[in-house]
């Protein structure tokens, strides 16, 4: 696997070699299960075509099984732009609790982010430790990500890798300028762009790839769609939508590992590997 900066953002619909003869159009943006490298950490991101994602309890279509569908534990947060982290590692789950972070090893849960113009941000480690990561401008500033990455790191996680789904890029991003001032005093000058009208605007993308690499995760993967203009997903700012996207993040078992190793198609393997893309 080589590894990327997240500066070198990757087009989902021009990912090169599907696996095994794969349909092409399988391969492509939300509808594909992505591995993080070896750590065996699986993530999906949801778009429109899926439907609300939010909860019922969130005023959404979903119930909590939502599209894991693996027979996992769904668990999550009340999102409030902030750095708190919720350590799943019990059986017990408590959800909606209010964070913009789930960190866990279990392979029996699936850690779950809604998003519609926010960061969907998956961090894995070889040691099988994983964190699904909410993260728009003032949850960054807040020190979410890094909060994540030592949450990991106090679970075991050595080297951790991330990737970046879908959220609002610059052009679709008009920003203030005295809000703008404070992430760039922040993330650095990189983070200043400018909207399609011409305002000044946030690159939420690179925000995220500054306080990933300060963290020391290595970025192997950004979605370079714009969740405003990709008219494929839910958008906060170019729509008010109330509905949401889902990052879905989960462990593979050591069971459906070997079966993906081996070739094998079984229970859940059937599903799993054609479908599959390694980041
Ligand atoms: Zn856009």
């Amino acid at each position: 696997m080589s590894l990327a900066t997240c500066a070198a953002a990757v087009n989902i619909s021009a990912d090169p070699s599907p696996r095994d003869g794969a349909p092409r159009s399988m391969e492509h943006g939300a509808g594909a299960e992505r591995r993080l490298g070896s750590t065996g950490v699986m993530v999906r991101w949801t778009a429109m075509k899926d439907g609300d994602q939010r909860p019922l309890e969130l005023g959404g279509q979903r119930y909590r099984e939502g599209l894991c569908g693996l027979g996992r534990k769904q668990v999550w947060l009340s999102q409030v732009h902030g750095s708190r982290v919720v350590r799943v590692t019990g059986p017990e789950i408590s959800l909606g609790e209010p964070a913009d972070a789930l960190v866990s090893a279990r392979d029996d849960v699936c850690l779950t982010i809604f998003v519609a113009d926010c960061a969907p941000v998956v961090l894995a480690s070889r040691e099988g430790v994983m964190a699904a990561v909410h993260a728009g401008w003032r949850g960054l500033m807040a020190g979410v990500v890094h909060a994540a990455v030592t949450a990991m790191a106090s679970m075991g996680a050595t080297e951790i890798i991330g990737a970046v789904g879908p959220c609002v890029h610059a052009e679709c991003y008009e920003f203030s300028a005295r809000d703008l001032d404070a992430v760039a005093s922040r993330f650095g000058d990189e983070v200043r762009s400018t909207a399609a009208g011409g305002q000044s605007s946030l690159d939420l993308p690179a925000a995220v790839s500054v306080a990933l690499r300060e963290a020391g995760v290595s970025c192997v993967f950004q979605a370079i769609e714009c969740t405003a203009c990709s008219g494929l997903h839910f958008s906060h700012r170019a729509m008010r939508s109330p509905e949401r996207q889902a990052m879905l993040v989960w462990r593979q078992s050591e069971k459906e590992r070997d079966q993906e190793n081996a070739g094998l198609f079984g229970k859940y393997g059937s599903r799993l590997v054609p479908n599959t893309q390694v980041l």
